[in-house]
């Protein structure tokens, strides 16, 4: 049962005390009939600039490339094609950055842009570049701006929107917070756009289905996400025992009040147990690039007791993966038992499945490892999908 003093609370012990923290501006926060709202932008760097001089590190994450974009190009309609979309977002990325740039410029701070994609993060060297430049930029004093790189991908190797990727950055830098600013308060029951009865929702314990749908009840408007990606990006974090406030980015002073621990948006409290950062990338991070079914003892095996995957367990494989990628494990009714990276190969993995790890080298002329997949490069859950 949650009590507003225990509200309080929470907000005293997850939020005030929180240093290191990723906001996120979503484009319908960002964008006005006529283009970037630079006045909107002022206001949100002199809020960033306090919260600066009272210590916390904060990491910009910032949409409204395309939005911007697509006003300067003047086009009639908001863009349909994945080609024009990206188009737009190379216009209007650099407006954006500039408009960032002259306001933080104005209170001494200096930025860096950063355009990332999915892949780049997918890939774990990259993923580590990246999380030595960010670390190098806060350790200067720079405000880092992160965006997705959008000339460059097409949908399915896209991030999906501005809030799977502020979700990982935050776990990538090892954040203490993400503030996720939207065109809304926070959540609600219902669509509050469309139904004045809706209920706003101050505090979410913990993500399960009956949040989940409501927040797929509320669609965004400008932005590519809606509630449902902010609520998945949350629940995604919460496993990397962070927390999430989602609130309303017009709203002045929001920032401020938020890190005062004012009762401002909804926050979705983190779970115990983290996963640590690494294992929190090959969970919600590296992409998946095959699945591999399993039996029954093996899948008892790695939920319940803690076991590596070994080829005797190994029923099926599916597509086709490299050493080192990471696979989706699944049980014989293809429900998610596991994610993890893979010590062979699926051509490998054909040729020694079902057998004991003893005949491994007999099969294959040599042996990597014991098991397919070691317990220290494996997620175990059914909540691990994207
Ligand atoms: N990268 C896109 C932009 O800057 C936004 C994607 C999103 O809003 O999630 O316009």
């Amino acid at each position: 049962m949650v009590t507003a003093v225990n509200e309080v609370n929470f907000r005293e012990k997850w939020v005030r005390p929180a240093r290191r923290v990723v906001v996120k501006v979503g484009s319908g926060v960002l964008t006005r009939d006529n283009g970037l709202d630079v006045r909107l932008i002022g206001r949100l760097v002199r809020e960033i600039s306090n919260l600066k001089k009272q210590g916390r590190e904060i990491i910009l994450v910032s949409s409204g490339a395309i939005a911007s974009g697509f006003k300067k190009v003047a086009l009639g309609e908001k863009p349909q094609t994945i080609q024009a979309k990206q188009a737009c977002a190379a216009v209007g990325q650099a407006s954006l950055i500039m408009a960032y740039e002259k306001a933080f410029e104005r209170r001494g701070f200096q930025v860096a842009q950063i355009l990332l994609t999915a892949d780049d993060l997918s890939n774990r060297r990259r993923y580590l570049n990246a999380r030595n430049t960010l670390t190098t930029l806060l350790e200067w004093g720079i405000i880092p701006i992160i965006n997705e790189n959008d000339t460059v991908v097409v949908a399915e190797i896209k991030f999906g929107d501005n809030d799977t990727l502020a979700g990982m950055i935050t776990s990538l830098v090892e954040g203490d917070l993400l503030i996720n600013l939207t065109d809304i308060d926070g959540l609600y029951d219902r669509d509050p756009r469309l139904d004045p009865e809706a209920r706003f929702i101050s505090l979410v314990p913990s993500i399960g289905p009956k949040i989940e749908a409501m927040a797929s009840a509320i669609p965004g408007f400008l932005g590519a996400g809606g509630m449902s990606t902010k609520v998945a990006a949350a629940r995604r974090l919460a496993r990397r025992g962070v927390p999430t406030i989602v609130a309303n980015g017009k709203k002045a002073g929001i920032l401020e009040r938020i890190l005062e621990g004012r009762p401002e948006g909804t926050l979705f409290l983190p779970r115990t147990k983290p996963l640590s950062q690494r294992k929190h990338w090959i969970a919600f991070t590296a992409k998946s690039r095959g699945r591999i079914v399993v039996d029954d003892g093996a899948k008892q095996a790695l939920l319940k007791r803690g076991k590596s995957l070994l080829p005797s367990g190994v029923i099926r494989v599916v597509d086709s993966f490299n050493v080192g990628d990471s696979v989706r494990v699944e049980d014989k009714k293809g429900r998610l038992v596991a994610v993890g990276l893979a010590n062979y190969s699926s051509a490998e993995l054909h040729r020694i499945l079902g057998c004991q790890t003893c005949d491994i080298e007999q099969f294959l002329g040599y042996k990597h490892s014991d098991e397919v997949i070691h317990r220290d490069n494996m997620v175990v859950g059914s909540d691990l999908k994207i």
